[in-house]
């Protein structure tokens, strides 16, 4: 058996592995796909010490630091089940199982998709979904806020202090985000706000977002926004299906976890973007996962399994 097993291959798994080996202990990364969600990012401006890099550069650069050391990488497989015990167990979609005495869930997430046309096709050419990441990119530009919970209405007051203007567009009737974050957004006096709208498309012209089409779901008539980016804030959402009843979830699905990456389940950690660990980022999910390694090798030099 493995004495640390990480699941997942993003930043988060990356960091705990290479953390974990550096103890000298038994270490394996079971991932989908390395890299994870930085596979899909191209510009990165926020990778503290680097002032700029590309996702897949980040990425080949993760995956060369983990060969560094004795790190067994099984990528390309999926996790389909963990079943906790002294020797945890985490089956596999191949059929096969892995053994460890302390596992480190790193499965990160995934935004939430509007599925309309012309969302793919732009995205990272204008359509956004991180306001962190790539707000500063619409400096003095116009951009919609798709979403008026929490998280969208939060970007759209985050992005009227850097873009020209900015549109927020809810589907339903009322806005659903804390009245405290509501009436800050309507205090601002570069922001529109659009309830009963629903989005159906995202438009462009060379290779550029320049507009989105909403229905007025109460008149039903279509309007057009001109606009350079369309920040997409309608969920986030954690790859912790499999683990529904085995470990606790937040009502979002996230992973619960204390400050040292604990999950409710002993020998079972959590780090990054499947957690309830708040701002999903890549230099918080590398701090998170090593911080998850360490107490995993705490929980080793506790442990009575040899
Ligand atoms: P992920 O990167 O999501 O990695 C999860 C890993 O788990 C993957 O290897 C996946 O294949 C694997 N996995 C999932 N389920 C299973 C399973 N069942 N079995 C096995 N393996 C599994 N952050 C920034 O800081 N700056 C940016 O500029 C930035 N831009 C972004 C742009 C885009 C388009 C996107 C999508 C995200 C961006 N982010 C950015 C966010 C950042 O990518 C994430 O916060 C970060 O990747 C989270 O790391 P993670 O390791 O927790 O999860």
């Amino acid at each position: 058996p493995f004495d640390v097993l990480i699941v997942g291959g993003g930043p988060a798994g990356a960091a705990a592995a290479i953390y974990a080996a550096r103890k000298g202990v038994r270490t394996g990364v079971v991932s989908e796909r390395f890299g994870g969600q930085v596979m899909d990012t191209m510009a990165i401006e926020n990778f503290i010490s680097l002032k700029e890099t590309e996702g897949p550069k980040l990425a080949a650069a993760l995956e060369q630091h983990v060969k560094q050391y004795e790190v067994d990488v099984m990528d390309g497989q999926r996790a389909e089940a963990l079943i906790p015990g002294e020797l945890a167990e985490i089956r596999l979609a191949s059929g096969a199982t892995v053994k460890a005495k302390a596992v480190i869930l790193a499965t990160g997430a995934r935004w939430r998709e509007m599925n309309v046309p012309g969302e793919r096709e732009y995205r990272g050419r204008g359509v956004a979904y991180c306001p962190h990441c790539d707000g500063p990119l619409f400096k003095g530009k116009r951009v919609a806020v798709i979403g008026g919970g929490n998280s969208g209405v939060e970007a759209a007051i985050d992005l009227a202090g850097i873009v020209a203007h900015v549109t927020l567009l809810e589907f339903g009737s009322e806005l659903r985000a804390d009245a405290v974050l509501q009436a800050k957004l309507k205090s601002l006096p570069n922001v529109t706000i659009h309830t009963d709208a629903h989005t159906t498309e995202v438009t462009g012209a060379d290779g550029k977002v320049n507009g989105l089409v909403y229905t007025d779901r109460k008149t039903g008539e279509s309007h057009t926004v001109a606009l350079e980016g369309v920040f997409v804030q309608i969920g986030l959402l954690p790859n912790t299906d499999w683990l529904k009843g085995v470990v606790d979830l937040s009502k979002h699905g996230e992973i619960e976890v204390n400050a040292r990456g604990e999950t409710s389940v002993p020998g079972v950690f959590a780090a990054g973007d499947a957690t309830t660990v708040p701002y999903k980022q890549i230099i918080i999910a590398m701090g998170e996962g090593s911080k998850a390694a360490l107490s995993a090798f705490d929980h080793l030099i506790r442990s009575s399994v040899n």
